[in-house]
C-alpha cells in the first residue's frame, strides 16, 4: 500500500520521465519509462528495450523490476509509468501490459500502487488488484519450496 505524499508521487513520475529518455525503441518509436519504489524507499528505474527479433523485447516496468530483484530488492509499494511516441509529450495514460502486471504482482501483490501519468501533474492511480483482479501469485503455489522457507516462512512474498 502506498504511503507516498503528492510531492513524492510527482518525483516518482519525474524519474519515470527521465528513464523514458533512455528507451531503446527504434522499431515502435514508443518510448516508455518506469520508476519502481521499493518498500525501503529505494527507487529503480527502467525503460523499454526493444530488439530486432522482437520477442526478447523488455518493457520499462520489467526492466526496473528485474534491476531491483538483481540487487536483492523484492518488496515494492509504488510504480510510476509513462509512455509516448518519440518526440511527443505524454498525451495519454500508459498502463502496464499484461506480462508486466503479472511480473509486478509477484513482488508487489494486489496492493501495489500503479501511477499512470501524462505529466507529474496529470496522473491516475490504481491498485494492482484493480489492474489484475484475482491475480495469480506466490500463495497460489503454496507448498512449493520456491515460495516457502524451511520453517514455513515465506521467502519473498508478502501476505497475498
Ligand atoms: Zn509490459
Amino acid at each position: 500500500m502506498t504511503n507516498l505524499t503528492l510531492d513524492e508521487k510527482k518525483a516518482l513520475i519525474r524519474m519515470a520521465l527521465e528513464a523514458r529518455e533512455q528507451a531503446y525503441a527504434p522499431y515502435s518509436d514508443f518510448m516508455v519509462g518506469a520508476a519502481l519504489r521499493a518498500e525501503d524507499g529505494r527507487i529503480f528505474t527502467g525503460c523499454n528495450v526493444e530488439n530486432s527479433a522482437f520477442t526478447p523485447t523488455s518493457c520499462a516496468e520489467r526492466t526496473a523490476l528485474f534491476k531491483a530483484v538483481a540487487e536483492g530488492v523484492t518488496r515494492f509499494t509504488d510504480i510510476a509509468v509513462v509512455g509516448a511516441r518519440r518526440g511527443e509529450v505524454n498525451k495519454q495514460i500508459t498502463s502496464p501490459c499484461g506480462d508486466c502486471r503479472q511480473a509486478l504482482f509477484e513482488f508487489g501483490g494486489p496492493e501495489l500502487n500503479v501511477i499512470m501519468a501524462k505529466t507529474p501533474d496529470d496522473f491516475i492511480e490504481r491498485s494492482m488488484d484493480e489492474l489484475l483482479p484475482f491475480g495469480f501469485g506466490p500463495s497460489n503455489v503454496a507448498g512449493n519450496k520456491a515460495v516457502e522457507g524451511g520453517g514455513g516462512e515465506r521467502i519473498f512474498c508478502q501476505n497475498w
